[in-house]
């Protein structure tokens, strides 16, 4: 099955580049694996894949974009800065590495990993961000793990609205004010640990409605996201789980079951937290 036929939708960005609403995430996939589970995907049917400097796969994604015979122009390639990397001259040294190592001339998307704010140092790494959009080295540029207090800073301090902001966010997590925020300035909201890493998969709400719609419960979470209209990118290395994963695409979900998974918001962080996270 193709792309096309699971009609993954597309979601405009604030540019005018549009990003495959549905990808596959890489963090924590080994170096050696990364390749193959890449081909897995984009055999699949994914379009948009979602690694990082930190997680050390990037040659990886580059090769299995190359062996699964697909062409470059289809598929929507994100990377992220390598929280030692901040600064204006290093974030543009840092996106030669990458698209070295992924063999690539161009990412699609090159987002602030983290925003450190005890370096203070993410308003001249973002001026840097603004050049290498402007060279064309990335398609779009944007953050991750920003606070709404580092967003309005960018947005003081610079000309460029990020293209998305990449937080976690999954059913125990919600963001409904940081998502509040996004909505309100043209940013797209992206997904990390859709699936809590699998913590939330177990609660009764979800495995009920999983049942109800003859899905699994991380399938139900996955639709929550697309009906929310988040981009998500959930992360396996089990070809059965990626599957699985992006067939979403068949059923929805109705408003009393998005207001059940609206009350497992418990404010739980799985990962670090933004405002003290030092890299
Ligand atoms: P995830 O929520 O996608 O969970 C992945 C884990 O859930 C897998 O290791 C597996 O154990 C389990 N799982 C996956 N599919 C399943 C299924 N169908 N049924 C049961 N269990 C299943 O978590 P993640 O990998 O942390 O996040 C996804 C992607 O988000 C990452 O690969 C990465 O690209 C990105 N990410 C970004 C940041 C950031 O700081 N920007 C941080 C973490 C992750």
């Amino acid at each position: 099955m193709t792309a096309q036929t699971r009609n993954v939708p597309e979601i405009e960005l604030n540019n005018g580049v549009g990003i495959p609403q549905f990808g596959f995430g890489v963090f924590q996939i080994p170096p050696e694996d990364t390749a193959a589970a890449v081909c897995t995907a984009l055999e699949t049917g994914y379009r948009h894949l979602d690694t990082a400097q930190l997680y050390d796969n990037e040659q990886g994604v580059g090769d299995g974009i190359r062996q699964s015979g697909v062409p470059r122009e289809e598929v929507f390639v994100t990377t992220k800065l390598a929280n030692d990397a901040h600064g204006h001259d290093n974030a543009i040294t840092a996106l030669e590495g990458s698209l070295q190592r992924l063999g690539l001339e161009q990412v699609d998307l090159y987002l602030i990993h983290w925003p450190l704010p005890h370096q203070d140092r993410y308003v001249p790494t973002w001026q840097g961000f603004e050049e290498l959009l402007h060279a064309g080295k990335t398609r779009a540029i944007g953050v991750s793990n920003f606070q709404t207090a580092h967003l309005e800073r960018l947005a003081e301090e610079s000309a460029t609205v990020p293209a998305v902001n990449q937080i976690e966010l999954h059913p125990a997590l919600q963001q409904t004010e940081l998502r509040a925020y996004h909505r309100a300035h043209g940013i797209a909201t992206e997904a990390w640990s859709p699936l809590a890493q699998g913590e939330v998969l177990e609660d009764p709400v979800l495995t009920e409605l999983a049942a109800k719609h003859g899905k699994t419960a991380a399938q139900v979470v996955l639709r929550w996201h697309l009906q929310l209209g988040n981009i998500v990118f959930p992360k396996s290395k089990t070809p059965e789980r990626i599957r699985e994963n992006i067939d979403v695409f068949d059923f929805e979900l109705s408003g009393d079951d998005l207001e059940a998974i609206g009350k497992l918001d418990a404010d739980h962080r799985t990962g670090f937290d933004p405002d003290t996270f030092r890299g």
